[in-house]
């Protein structure tokens, strides 16, 4: 189930395993600081904590696995870094080993134009 239509907590209706969103589901959307603090709390023994987390990764309202909208845009923000950074790191090594902006292009997954520029950034190479 989504979470946002109909404000009913994540997992509830799909797991029959007692959560504590169950009780009282309105504090999951709620819309103050002190709400969204105490439904962060409530998840924290939650057994489905995980799995809540990742279903309500994209939802736009409500607390789903221990987290606000504001914690997930953070954790995929952390995320497009992380891969960023990643890419880098092979960037690096494969003008260690010299491999072509066509080769490297095609092992991280970008189009050749978008590493070209990428390496032209990096290290003012000609692509
Ligand atoms: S992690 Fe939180 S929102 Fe998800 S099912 Fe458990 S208590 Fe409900």
């Amino acid at each position: 189930m989504t979470g946002t239509s109909d404000q009913t907590p994540p997992r509830r209706s799909e797991c029959t395993l007692t959560h504590p969103c169950a009780a009282n589901p309105e504090l999951w959307f709620s819309e103050d600081a002190a709400g969204i603090a105490e439904a962060k709390a409530a998840c924290g023994p939650c057994p489905s904590r995980v799995e809540c987390a990742e279903e309500g990764e994209y939802e736009p309202h409500g607390v789903w696995g221990g987290r606000s909208p504001e914690d997930r845009a953070e954790v995929r923000r952390a995320r497009v870094i992380l891969r960023e950074e990643m890419i880098t790191m092979k960037i690096n090594s494969m003008q260690g080993r010299g491999l072509s902006i066509s080769a490297m292009a095609r092992e991280v997954g970008l189009p050749r134009k978008t590493l070209a520029d990428r390496l032209r950034k990096m290290t003012g190479l000609a692509a």
